[in-house]
């Protein structure tokens, strides 16, 4: 009898799991279940290019259907309702069971909804698959004015495509100032001032109450007492991990499934990558969950490593991007706990700088805008942990490549 994984799933992580495994010399069969009827494709295009019309939905595909082919990995449209780990097997919707010898829980994250007075009119959308973003755009040729929840990314970059789209677009964000999660107040004055520049309004301290409409959504109600008109709204108030299924199981989960550095939770033969895991990082020495494709695909192949025999672990520095206009920022490392911000380049006027997060001296992490030379030493020198010189780093008369020379 041949062996079996299965991942539940099938998204950025499982297509580098399938792929990963057969790579460490998995031989047996590999099945994919997850519930969207749709090989894996690139989400981050979802709210850039793809939702601008700039690239078609057969090009959001991670891997052909002939790579798969090829590699011998099935896919079944499906949901997973439960894991037996005594049994080792799970159970589809249809009430199928199915056997495995390994699994691999990769099922990512779910948008986070809220409930308020109007929130079942026309016309209100969250965005985090393809349908949606349909929706979205269907409902985009009969509208103008479309007002965002949110000022994280999904609100900022659902924002700049719409505006190259031609909407009039709002964007409210209930703190006091947008990405205040992710960066310093630097950046933020600095996404105000080119979302403004380019046409979009952002209110932050905006706490939507309501939606009023007469089946249609036609504005929205702020805890202050503005309205804002729309024809649409887009809700991005962030994510919740799927971890109910492990729960059930009884495998350990807080704040996403609890996975060691071989992405193996505390079930046998049971592994979990991507969004819906919770790990802790050495570099930061703390518990975190992460919502990132390179998250998703490291932790993937260490999936694949850890089923096959290898002994790799999950190491690797967080990093992340977005793109809004002409605008690519690329975030090396995580914030979190610095005691100095340091600026190369002119945020204030300019649309390409960096800002250095600095800890006891120690950079600990860099959002680069237009800089991928500062992107690219900030995560060597970050991984290296040494003490760095602030005055250099922010002198720019010395080249990138010569910036850690003394
Ligand atoms: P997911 O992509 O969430 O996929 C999980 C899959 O499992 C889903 O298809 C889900 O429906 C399915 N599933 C869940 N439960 C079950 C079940 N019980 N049975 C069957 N199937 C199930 N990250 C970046 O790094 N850079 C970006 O620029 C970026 N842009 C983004 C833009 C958008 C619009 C969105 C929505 C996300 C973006 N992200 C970006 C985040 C990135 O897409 C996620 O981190 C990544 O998709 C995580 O991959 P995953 O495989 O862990 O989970
Ligand atoms: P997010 O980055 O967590 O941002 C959500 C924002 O909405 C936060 O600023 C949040 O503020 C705010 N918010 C929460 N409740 C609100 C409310 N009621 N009214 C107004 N604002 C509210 O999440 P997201 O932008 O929705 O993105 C969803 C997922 O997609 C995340 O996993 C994200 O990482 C991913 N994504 C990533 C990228 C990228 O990496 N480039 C791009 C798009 C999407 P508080 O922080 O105060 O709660």
């Amino acid at each position: 009898m041949t062996t079996r994984c299965i991942i539940i799933g099938a998204s950025h992580a499982a297509a580098q799991l399938s792929a990963s495994l057969r790579l460490e010399g998995w031989l047996g069969e590999i099945l994919v279940i997850g519930d969207e009827p749709s090989l894996p494709y690139h989400r981050p295009p979802l709210s850039k290019a793809f939702l601008a019309g700039d690239k078609a939905k057969d090009d959001l595909l991670i891997r052909p259907q002939a790579f798969y082919d090829k590699n011998s990995v099935v896919f079944k449209t499906a949901l997973v309702t439960s894991i037996d780990k005594k049994d080792q097997s799970v159970t589809l919707d249809s009430g199928e069971s199915l056997h495995y010898d390994k699994l691999a829980i990769c099922t990512g994250a779910r948008v986070r909804k809220i409930c308020f007075p109007g929130s079942d009119l026309a016309g209100i959308h969250y965005l985090r698959n393809v349908a949606d973003v349909e929706r979205i755009q269907q409902a985009t040729k009969k509208s103008k004015r479309v007002v965002i929840i949110g000022g994280g990314y999904i609100g900022l970059e659902t924002a700049s495509a719409l505006n190259k789209m031609g909407m009039d677009v709002t964007v409210l964000e209930m703190a006091s100032r947008i990405l205040h999660r992710v960066t310093a107040p630097q950046l933020s004055s600095f996404y105000m001032r080119v979302h403004s520049e380019e046409g979009v309004k952002i209110h932050t301290n905006s706490v939507m109450t309501e939606m009023r409409g007469n089946a249609q959504v036609e504005e929205v109600l702020c805890e202050d007492g503005s309205v804002y008109p729309a024809d649409i709204v887009i809700i991005g108030i962030g994510v919740i991990p799927n971890i109910e299924l492990a729960q059930q199981a009884d495998i350990a989960t807080n704040d996403g499934i609890l996975i060691d550095h071989f992405c193996r939770t505390n079930a046998p033969n049971i592994y979990a990558a991507g969004d819906c895991t919770n790990f802790f990082n050495n570099h930061y020495e703390r518990r975190m969950r992460l919502e990132s494709v390179p998250n998703a695909s490291e932790q993937a192949k260490v999936v694949a490593s850890s089923i096959c025999g290898g002994n790799r672990e999950y190491v690797s520095l967080p990093w992340f991007w977005s793109d809004q206009y002409d605008l690519k920022l690329q975030i090396a490392g995580l914030n979190a706990g610095y005691d100095q911000v340091l600026i190369r380049g002119d945020s204030d006027n300019g649309r390409s700088f960096a800002a250095f997060y600095l800890k006891d001296r120690k950079l600990i992490a860099a959002d680069c805008v237009n800089r991928p030379q500062e992107f690219m030493l900030s995560k060597k020198v970050i991984s290296q942990s040494v003490e760095v010189d602030p005055e250099r780093l922010v002198n720019e008369s010395i080249g990138v490549k010569e910036l850690l020379l003394s």
